[in-house]
């Protein structure tokens, strides 16, 4: 027995009830397994599984939304131990598997958890102090050959924001087989790969030996590619040419708790990130208006943006901003440098980090023809790494009722 918000009470066999179920405003509520879960009716009818409302090959709703009551109740809910039916009031029926639901409650700790093993993994912060215990390292051959191999990289690179490959093969096109793995390059006005060596009269300050301030790379697109891919074919065996890597996040988070004013300024002024130039031939003149910390609505850090070569000199905030946004700016470069680790990549390493958290950069090294240095680079999206690590993640069964 079951009781509707009008209070009317139907029967229906002992059988079909092996749970509580009733009414309560627009919320149906069912207890699965001692967990009471509500779902409104309103989403209920809009995720209609039937074949009039979903497509099942395209995974897509297709219901007529012109036709669409907001305001829909229900006429009848039948219950039984892996399913729930409901009679709509519009005589539309709708059926939907318990489990189904339960993947998609709405409680805090369903709704935790659905984060964290479909929608994006939580990061973990670091600095140099923890920096050896976080940076996984991982197989050329076994991510070309096994998918656990595959996701335990791709899940490293999203928690930590770096993970590095050994073992790969001594050719310019080596990082290409991994690339594809995940999904496709993200190509740039500096091409689909580029190759970072000292260039005399060069187009890009990375292409220098000289000492390579920390950064984030092209902070001038407004679609900034998400993981950078640094395959190490020849390491200067001389002194220097270390890589530096800070977790921006870290820092960030740092001056939140002991600089909130800094913080602030970083987090709410534009500044302008800009490349101009001509490379391969094409003349380009790029511009991007955002913070150096970009935050969403819930003020969690969804970008980082630093460059010092590549903010150009037009300060679109107003003139009281500009002193103290630089002593902000000061103040994030100097935690960067406090915090960041420092290691040098070997040939056959590919460093592999996020673009959009992490600031690299390099200390100089000295140049000849006895001490080149040579790194094949790539970038990659993170819509691509994200949409890999799910189908990895449904196809190794990690989670249930997706
Ligand atoms: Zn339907």
């Amino acid at each position: 027995m079951f009781a509707t918000k009008h209070g009317t009470k139907q029967f229906l066999s002992a059988k079909k009830i092996s749970l509580v179920q009733r009414y309560v405003h627009d919320y149906l509520q069912l207890e699965v397994c001692g967990e009471k879960l509500k779902f409104p009716y309103v989403w209920l009818r809009d995720n209609c599984q039937c074949e009039q409302c979903f497509h099942k090959s395209a995974k897509s709703r297709i219901l007529d939304w012109s036709k669409f009551d907001v305001n829909i109740k229900p006429k009848d809910v039948i219950k039984d131990e892996n399913s729930v039916n409901i009679s709509w009031a519009d005589g539309h029926t709708s059926q939907y598997k318990v489990n189904w639901l339960k993947f998609r409650s709405f409680t805090p700790e369903s709704q935790k958890r659905y984060n964290e093993t479909i929608y994006k993994p939580s990061k973990i912060t670091w600095n140099n102090k923890n920096f050896t215990d976080i940076f996984s390292k991982h197989d050329y051959n076994e991510i070309l050959n096994s998918d656990q191999a595959l996701y335990d990289w791709l899940h490293k690179l999203s928690v930590y924001g770096v993970a590095l490959i050994q073992n790969t093969p001594d050719s310019e096109t080596a990082g290409d087989a991994i690339v594809e793995k995940v999904g496709f390059q993200k190509r740039t006005h500096y091409g689909v790969k580029f190759v970072v060596q000292n260039v005399p009269n060069t187009s890009n300050v990375a292409y220098l030996s000289s000492n390579l301030q920390m950064h984030t790379d092209l902070p001038y697109y407004e679609y900034c590619p998400g993981v950078n891919s640094l395959h190490c074919l020849v390491q200067t065996q001389g002194k220097g040419g270390d890589n530096l890597l800070s977790d921006a996040h870290y820092v960030a988070q740092y001056m939140k708790e002991h600089h909130p004013d800094q913080f602030k300024l970083l987090s709410e002024t534009e500044v302008e990130w800009c490349d101009i130039g001509t490379e391969h031939g094409n003349e380009f003149f790029k511009l991007y208006r955002s913070p150096v910390i970009c935050l969403d609505s819930k003020g969690e850090i969804i970008r980082i943006n630093f460059s010092i070569p590549q903010r150009g000199s037009h300060f679109p905030g107003p003139i009281e901003l500009v002193k103290p946004w630089y002593e902000a700016h000061s103040l994030f470069f100097e935690l960067n440098q406090r915090f960041a680790a420092n290691f040098k990549t070997k040939a056959g390493e590919i460093l592999i980090f996020d673009n959009i958290r992490l600031l690299h950069g390099r200390n100089a090294y000295e140049d000849n023809s006895n001490n080149v240095r040579k790194l094949i680079g790539a970038y990659i999206d993170w819509d691509e790494v994200y949409s890999r690590l799910r189908c990895l993640t449904v196809k190794l069964k990690k989670v249930d009722g997706v």
